[in-house]
């Protein structure tokens, strides 16, 4: 056990993590050449594509130094808000971290997140500069900052640069040197930390762990103590780039086992595995049951492939237990299903998934977060809004909570104006102001997580123009005046286009709504009123004007086979409109209140 090093890589997207892995990887002989290929723990199409990591990997190296042998296991964590509650488990298996800070861009939002997180689980904190041989890199003044951030010394900071190599060996040093050795037993009963798991359609679930105490054997019947159920060990194994089986792994260690699980919400990330016979009275501290932030309704664009998008989202929850979806009904939309997420990301991540992997064309509605309303019939017993439709008639409306988050976000002192002015728009108290250095400013606000959900991300880059980052974490639920904004087309209410929005905000928001629906909803046969209401008062109107007659020809008259390409076209999704009532709605109007500025 003394020769095991676990640690993890925390960063700020983009400042170099998946790159430095690769290099790691590569210095330590633990990819052959054909294996090669960059960044290699990014392995679903999606995360190559996007530059990020959505899932955590973990991957064990083999390293000699000083003429001892090393193993090495690097636990790679998601580098999205989405999956913070993943990114602490994977850094409460580890004993050390590398904390990666760009040396152009200086410390960020998520490098201060990330480097809490780890310092709660009191990792041991390795600083790379890394980038230094980026022509825009400023060593000195970021390693000042490390400094400042860390309290270290400037020479335990390692300047490194993954795209040039510089530095990965002072960095393997440093693993061994810095990094204590796990300190569990083996003679203690099992007891092994989850930290991911990973769909196999053809073994089952991977289970991935970090043993603390004891061991896992080949053959041995384990229990899950959260979930409460037990598991025949049909394999375990050390994950390299394919899997190892071996007969056991110890305490200290890195593995995987399979039982031949078939759903991946039965395996419970921060979970404790222990043996089912002499179980642990001791499960690892931390875990919770991670709850959904956003939801959405998702329907077919085509009614008919209705029973199609329950079968797809059902295997699409098989391997992402964090998806939660229940059958909803819309009278504009019709069947579909309401659909819980982590975030905004991962909501775009399910639709580019349906989309890409089972062909399916979605309509996704408004996002929202999650209500507790109160009757005055009932004070005390929260009703949970997830869906703007099902709050209760305003008249026996006691009161309304939304969730909160504190936002940390740091710009520089030139921007701090213009983000305090979003931030205050978008319902945000400041709490702290800190000056991290004489250019830098950290501003931390209480928000509600609703207004992120509303294109809060553009907007932040827009006004700080990319210099701002930004991190957060929910602290609860407050009351809220909230009033339900409800959208009429033609007159017939469309409630897949009903938002909840704050009272002093509605009027405004219910008219740009009504502008941009406009702009979004093709011209028709006819004039298409376009209103918005709380309750039954009419708050804004526009009306998108009918089609003048010679046009309207040419798209509608058309000879059947036109209209039947059309629908063709619709259903790959290269047009994605709904009909509701008489009027045409493309998929960008169910996103309009999200993209008002
Ligand atoms: P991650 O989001 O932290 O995983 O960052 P990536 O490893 O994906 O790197 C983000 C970008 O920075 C990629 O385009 C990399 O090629 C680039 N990059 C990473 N490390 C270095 C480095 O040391 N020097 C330079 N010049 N570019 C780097
Ligand atoms: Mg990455």
């Amino acid at each position: 056990m003394k020769n095991i090093r676990n640690f993890c890589i925390i960063a700020h997207i983009d400042h170099g993590k998946s790159t430095l892995a690769d290099r790691l990887l590569d210095f330590t002989g633990s990819v052959t050449d054909r294996e090669k290929q960059d960044q290699l723990l990014d392995s679903m199409d999606l995360e190559r594509e996007r530059g990020i990591t959505i899932k955590s990997h973990a991957i064990q190296m083999n390293y000699t130094y000083e003429g001892e042998d090393y193993i090495l296991n690097l636990i790679d964590t998601p580098g999205h808000v989405d999956f913070s509650y993943e990114v602490s488990r994977s850094i409460a298996a580890c004993e050390g971290a590398l904390l990666i800070v760009d040396a152009a861009q200086s410390i960020q939002a998520q490098t201060i997140s990330n480097l809490y997180l780890a310092l709660e689980n009191d990792l041991e904190i390795i600083p790379v500069l890394n980038k230094v041989d980026l022509p825009s890199a400023n060593p000195e003044e970021v390693t000042d900052d490390i400094v400042d951030l860390l309290g270290c010394d400037p020479s335990e900071v390692i300047p490194a640069s993954a795209k040039t190599g510089l530095g990965i060996e002072a960095i393997l040093k440093a693993i061994i040197e810095r990094i204590p050795a796990p300190k569990g037993t083996i003679d203690e009963p099992l007891q092994a930390l989850i930290f991911d798991s990973v769909y196999n359609p053809f073994r089952g679930v991977e289970t991935y762990f970090r043993v603390i105490n004891g061991s896992i054997k080949k053959g041995q019947n384990i229990k899950f103590i959260a979930t409460g159920k037990n598991y025949f060990a049909d394999e375990v194994g050390t994950l390299r780039l394919t899997q190892f089986p071996r007969k056991e792994i110890n305490a200290g260690d890195v593995g995987y086992v399979i039982t031949g699980i078939k759903e991946a919400k039965e395996v419970k990330v921060g979970d404790t595995i222990t043996d089912a016979k002499v179980p642990t009275t001791n499960p690892i501290a931390g875990f919770e049951d991670v709850k959904p932030m956003v939801f959405a309704g998702i329907y077919p664009v085509d009614t008919e492939d209705y029973e199609d998008l329950r079968t797809s989202m059902e295997k699409l929850q098989l391997n992402d237990a964090s998806l939660v979806f229940s059958p909803e009904s819309s009278a504009a939309l019709g069947f579909g299903f309401r659909c819980g997420f982590l975030g905004m990301l991962h909501m775009e991540i399910i639709q580019e998934r349906l989309e890409r992997e089972f062909n399916m064309t979605v309509i996704t509605t408004v996002p929202n977060v999650s209500y507790n309303a109160f009757t005055r019939k009932d004070p005390d017993v929260p009703i949970i809004v997830n869906n703007p439709t099902d709050l209760p008639d305003p008249s026996g409306l006691d009161r309304v909570e939304e969730p909160y988050i504190k936002a940390t976000i740091i710009t520089k002192a030139d921007f701090v104006g213009n983000v305090m002015s979003l931030c205050i728009e978008k319902r945000g108290i400041i709490t702290h102001q800190t000056y991290l250095t004489t250019e830098r400013v950290e501003l931390v606000f209480d928000m509600p997580l609703a207004e992120i959900v509303f294109d809060f991300y553009d907007r932040l880059k827009t006004v700080s123009k990319g210099y701002a980052s930004f991190d957060y974490s929910p602290i609860g639920m407050r009351v809220s005046k909230l009033v339900r904004v409800d959208i009429l087309l033609n007159a017939q209410p469309v409630d897949a286009l009903s938002a909840l929005i704050h009272a002093d905000n509605a009027q405004h928001i219910g008219k740009k709504m009504c502008e941009k629906l406009k702009e979004l909803i093709p011209r028709q046969q006819f004039d298409i009123p376009i209103q918005a209401a709380i309750g039954a008062k009419i708050i804004s109107r526009e009306t998108t004007k009918a089609l003048r007659k010679d046009v309207t020809a040419k798209c509608y008259g058309g000879d059947i086979s036109r209209k039947r390409k059309l629908l063709e076209k619709q259903k790959k999704g290269k047009k994605r409109m709904r009909q509701v009532g008489n009027v045409e709605i493309p998929q960008e109007a169910f996103m309009a209140v999200l993209k008002l500025n």
